[in-house]
């Protein structure tokens, strides 16, 4: 297989809705290690409203209009710092879709890519500011790196994720609230990471990895 198509975007998005619903209590401790303990829930409710939307609008057919709404849903029902980075990270890629029928592995690292850039124009997080960052960045990488077979690419990226995620124990936070806790961050998860891993390895199966 060598694209990712409007059907195996949907199957990523409910896919992505399933796995984040089986470990919302495990991303709302996290959360509650670092944070105020509701990572896993506004997560959960920001995907299962998308799952809903989706399951009922036949018009997000093609990948632009599919990440549109689920941009739209996020931003609507996750709240706290994760739902606008969520929600403008499928924002921009249903933007950077509007007029594509297919993603090849290129064109998908390209898009979520740029997709990182909104995160980070947004919330300013650089690389080892244990965020979602530091899950995202790696994870593209290794789906460059792995090369034109998507269903390896998005394996590679799902794996680069996991372990990245797992990564951020040892940083020191320095954005969102586990920055307040400063010193007290370092030895935890980033909570955001690990729904990051959740949604690349929710890409992989999609793709049949
Ligand atoms: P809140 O912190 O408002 O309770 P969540 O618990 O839903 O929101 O999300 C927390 C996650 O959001 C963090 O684990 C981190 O990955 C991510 N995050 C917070 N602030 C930023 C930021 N400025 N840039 C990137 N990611 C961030
Ligand atoms: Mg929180």
């Amino acid at each position: 297989m060598d694209h990712l198509t409007p059907a195996l975007a949907r199957s990523w998005i409910l896919s992505t809705a399933r796995l984040i619903e089986q470990n919302a209590q495990h991303l709302s401790d996290l959360d509650a290690a670092i944070g105020d303990g509701d990572h896993g829930a506004n997560m959960s409710r920001g995907f299962q409203a998308v799952a809903k939307k989706l399951e009922g609008d036949a018009k997000a057919d093609d990948l632009g209009a599919l990440f549109k709404v689920t941009g739209m849903t996020l931003l609507s029902t996750v709240g706290g710092a994760s739902g606008p980075l969520y929600g403008g990270f499928f924002l921009d890629l249903g933007k950077q879709c509007a007029s594509r029928a297919a993603l090849d592995a290129k064109d998908l690292a390209d898009v979520l890519d740029s997709g990182l850039a909104d995160i980070q124009r947004r919330g300013k997080a650089q690389p080892g500011d244990k965020t979602m960052v530091d899950a995202l960045a790696p994870a593209i990488a290794a789906m460059r790196a792995a090369g034109d077979d998507i269903v390896t690419a998005t394996r590679a990226a799902a794996d680069a994720a996991r372990n990245a995620a797992t990564a951020t124990a040892p940083l020191l936070a320095r954005k969102g609230r586990a920055s307040y806790l400063g010193e007290r961050s370092i030895g935890h998860e980033d909570p955001g990471a690990n729904s990051v891993a959740l949604l690349l390895d929710a890409l992989a199966s999609a793709t049949g990895a």
